[in-house]
Parts: structure tokens; C-alpha cells; sequence
């Protein structure tokens, strides 16, 4: 079933969970981008379009600066955003430039998505970039965002730049295989759901645990996306980020996810 969807979906969204994109001491994953950077290019040589939305700014910003881990104020979010923004892309666009790939930064707010004219331009920019070869990478813009007029979680915002882009398939990885009936982590018993065809069913049916010390929406926020994009026909998988070609295994039907499959 996952095969058939990849051969169907030509326009590809890949989410990089926080904790998929950074080492246990909190670093960047370069071995990860590596991979990552490795199965894009595979899959943009099968000609498929690929658009990314990458978390890990903030994690970033305090393996960078090495201070404010534990600082609740906004201000200091912020600010550790901005700074692992830049470590973040500089990472990206180093490890990419190696497999002949230019990366694009785009950062969004929840405004973009209500105003037409900047949906628009929004459009307009992916269309041409990915016209052009070139790989857009979304993140939120934090700076900008007080905790109100957040999206809040890339999970969502991952969901919201699918349906905009009209993609065909948004696959969102994380440091787990999938979505299971109670949390795995605190559950040896827990059972990976494979196919779901109705997120709010799903959703009456599962436990839902705490999320990962470095994740910021869990496995709510993945339910939510599922249900933004099934609704435009796209369906959705989460997997596993850190398995060595995750993504080129599930293309051939290999592989564990959960696929989120659109009617
Ligand atoms: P990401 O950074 O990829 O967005 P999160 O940490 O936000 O990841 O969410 C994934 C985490 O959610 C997992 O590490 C897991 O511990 C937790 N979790 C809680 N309940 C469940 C469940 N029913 N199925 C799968 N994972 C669960």
C-alpha cells in the first residue's frame, strides 16, 4: 500500500522532528542530514518534487551558545531560535551542497497562511525554486511569533505548507516507528498501528503519552496534521527519521511507519 502511494505522489513533503534532527547531547545529526540528503536526491532522480519543514532551531541555538537551555521566557526562545536557525541551515546547506542539491530557507508565520496575497507569493516561491532544482526548507518563524499567534508545532505547520503546495504525500518523521495504541516508551505491550483511515476514530482509540524530551507537539499534533491533510485528499505517514533510508524503504514497501491514508 505505501508503495502504491509513493508511485502515485510526485510532490513530497518531508517534517524533521526535533528529536529526529539532533544527537542525544543535543547536537546537530549530521550523519542524519547525511542520509537524508542522500534519500532526497534519490527520490528527486525518481522525479519527484521534495519540500522540507526542519524543527531544531532552538535545540540548535543552545548546543551553539552552550547557556539558556533551562530559560522559560520568550525572549530567550526566541533568541535561541535565532541563533540555531542559522546553525541549522548552515548544516543543511553544507551537507546538501555535497550531493549537488542548493537549499532555499523559507520561514513562515501563522499569517502567512490567512492572507491570500501572501499565500500567493508563498506559492509562487516554492513553484519557482523547485522549478529551478533547488530544495525549500520551512521552518516557523519564531522571532516574530509570541506563543499566540503560533502555529505552535511543525507538524501542523508541515500539514498547512502540504495542502498550500497541494502536495501528494507528507511524510512526517520522528524518533518513532509510528503511532501505537498506548506510548511505546513506557509500554513493552504497545502495538504499532499500521494503516489508519479515520484519525478521529483513531484518536478515541489510542493512549496518548508524554512526547520526547526534545519534541514539541507529540503525537496529538500528528494526529492533527493527518486530519488537514486527508481532508485535501493527501495522505500522510509517520515514521521512524533516524532508520538508516527510512524513506527509500517504505517507498518499496519496506520499512515501518504509519500511514495516515486519504479517501
Ligand atoms: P517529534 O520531535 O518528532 O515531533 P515528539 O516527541 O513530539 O516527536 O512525539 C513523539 C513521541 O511521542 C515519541 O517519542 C513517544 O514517546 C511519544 N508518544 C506518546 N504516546 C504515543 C503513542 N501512542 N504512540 C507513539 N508515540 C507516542
Amino acid at each position: 500500500m505505501m508503495k502504491d502511494i509513493f508511485e502515485k505522489s510526485n510532490k513530497i513533503v518531508i517534517k524533521i522532528g526535533s528529536s529526529t534532527i539532533t544527537s542525544s547531547d543535543g547536537s546537530i545529526d549530521r550523519n542524519f542530514i547525511d542520509n537524508l540528503a542522500k534519500q532526497v536526491k534519490a527520490l528527486v532522480e525518481q522525479g519527484k518534487r521534495v519540500v522540507l519543514v526542519s524543527s531544531g532551531a532552538r535545540i540548535a541555538g543552545v548546543s551553539t551558545i552552550g547557556k539558556w537551555s533551562r530559560k522559560e521566557d520568550i525572549n530567550y526562545k526566541q533568541a535561541l531560535c535565532a541563533i540555531g536557525q542559522v546553525e541549522l541551515m548552515d548544516s543543511y546547506r553544507k551537507i546538501f551542497n555535497e550531493y549537488d542539491i542548493h537549499i532555499a530557507q523559507i520561514l513562515l508565520t501563522r499569517e502567512d497562511f490567512e492572507s491570500e496575497a501572501r499565500t500567493l507569493n508563498i506559492r509562487n516561491t516554492l513553484f519557482t525554486l523547485l522549478d529551478e532544482g533547488v530544495l525549500p526548507i520551512i521552518n516557523e518563524n519564531d522571532t516574530v511569533c509570541v506563543e499566540e499567534i503560533k502555529i505552535g508545532d511543525n507538524d501542523v505547520l508541515a500539514a498547512k505548507a502540504t495542502a498550500l503546495w497541494s502536495g501528494d504525500l507528507l511524510i512526517l518523521l520522528s524518533d518513532i516507528e509510528g503511532i501505537y495504541d498506548k506510548n511505546p516508551m513506557s509500554n513493552d505491550d504497545a502495538k504499532l498501528i499500521e494503516v489508519v483511515n479515520n484519525p478521529e476514530e483513531l484518536e478515541k482509540n489510542i493512549s496518548i503519552g508524554e512526547k520526547s524530551s526534545f519534541g514539541t507537539g507529540g503525537i496529538a499534533t500528528k494526529i492533527k496534521a493527518a486530519k488537514i491533510v486527508n481532508k485535501y485528499g493527501t495522505s500522510l505517514i509517520v515514521a521512524k527519521g533516524k532508520e538508516e533510508d527510512i524513506i527509500l524503504k517504505l517507498s518499496e514497501g519496506k520499512g515501518k511507519g504509519t500511514l495516515f491514508q486519504a479517501k
